[in-house]
């Protein structure tokens, strides 16, 4: 039994946000776990910004059918890692060979994370970016504890020997890329940081007001405002020396009364990307929105909005951009 106590932390310290549910270090099945893998899955259940973890419950407790936990973590709709066990789950069943990964008991060798989507026909809808984007910091730093390179992450229709068709709607060999990536980021590239208060990179209307509230602020202070159904983003200004992909990252402090679907804008070469964070958890730290590719040029490249379902103050404190 190779027990996985360390789970929350390494994902916490990839910049993934995580809640811990309960005594999850010593909730697990019986028989044995020693992973070499991270099998990724996806729930079926319908998930949205008001319902983001409607297969939570289910994960922690199990079906009539087939006793829980069901996962490791179960990933909701903000990309928020909800971590279950530290131990043995039923979600792979028995495998195939797949990549690495030998034929035989899928529970005993691979990690799981139920990424909460919908994924077939009758609900259409596919993972969010921020739940992509959390899966593949997630995948590469549990990898790398494992000491395993980016092939063993599997998808659960790769090793299925059932038929399974989870997880829908991506492109598997890609995920093992930004794996790969995620893992191996080039060192000594080009990485600016614009805070609220860097000179003439930084713009919001004054609708905007100003707070040194929260101690775990970047720099002196930040800006904050209610949501509203318009275009009222706060901007942030880069030189981006060449196109190419960019990390971006993105620093707010977090309070119970921010907002809890705080939309970040990336200007991409292929036109705006949103990913949505919860900012009343995991403040007072880095935290990676993604990679992206951006186009050279000294522009407005990230924008933080306040068109949001959310509730609470959108906060606007710093981001800073990385070439990879
Ligand atoms: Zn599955």
């Amino acid at each position: 039994m190779a027990n996985i106590p360390w789970l929350a932390d390494v994902l916490r310290s990839a910049g993934v946000q995580v809640v811990e549910h309960g005594d999850w270090r010593n909730r697990m099945r019986p028989g044995s776990f020693s992973p070499i893998g991270v099998l990724w899955h996806h729930t079926a259940a319908f998930s949205s910004a008001s319902n983001p973890h409607p297969a939570l419950n289910v994960c922690i407790n199990g079906r009539s059918d087939l006793a829980g936990p069901l996962c490791q973590a179960l990933v909701d709709y903000h990309g928020v890692f909800h971590v279950i066990s530290a131990g043995r789950c039923n979600h792979a069943g028995s495998a195939r060979a797949s990549g690495p990964i030998p034929a035989g008991d899928g529970n005993t060798m691979l990690i799981g994370w139920e990424i909460d989507y919908g994924g077939d026909q009758a609900t259409d809808q596919a993972m969010t970016a921020a739940q992509y984007n959390a899966s593949i910091a997630a995948t590469a730093a549990v990898l790398k504890q494992l000491g395993r390179d980016s092939s063993y992450a599997r998808g659960h229709r790769e090793t299925s020997t059932t038929g399974k068709i989870d997880p829908s709607f991506i492109d598997l060999n890609v995920m093992r890329a930004d794996v790969a990536r995620a893992m191996n980021p080039p060192t000594g590239g080009w990485t600016s940081t614009v805070d609220n208060t860097t000179a003439g990179r930084f713009s919001a209307s004054t609708n905007w007001g100003t707070s040194a509230f929260s101690g775990q602020r970047f720099g002196e202070n930040y800006r904050f405002a209610n949501p509203v159904a318009a275009s009222d983003a706060a901007w942030y200004k880069f030189a981006i020396p060449e196109t190419g992909n960019y990390r971006v990252e993105a620093w707010w402090p977090a309070d119970p009364g921010y907002n809890n679907a705080a939309p970040y804008v990336v200007v991409t070469s292929g036109g705006n990307q949103t990913v949505t964070v919860d900012q009343r958890v995991t403040g007072g730290q880095w935290r990676v929105l993604g990679t992206f590719n951006l186009t050279a040029g000294d522009a407005n490249k990230v924008g933080v909005s306040r068109w949001t379902n959310g509730t609470g103050y959108v906060i606007a404190d710093a981001i800073r951009v990385t070439r990879v």
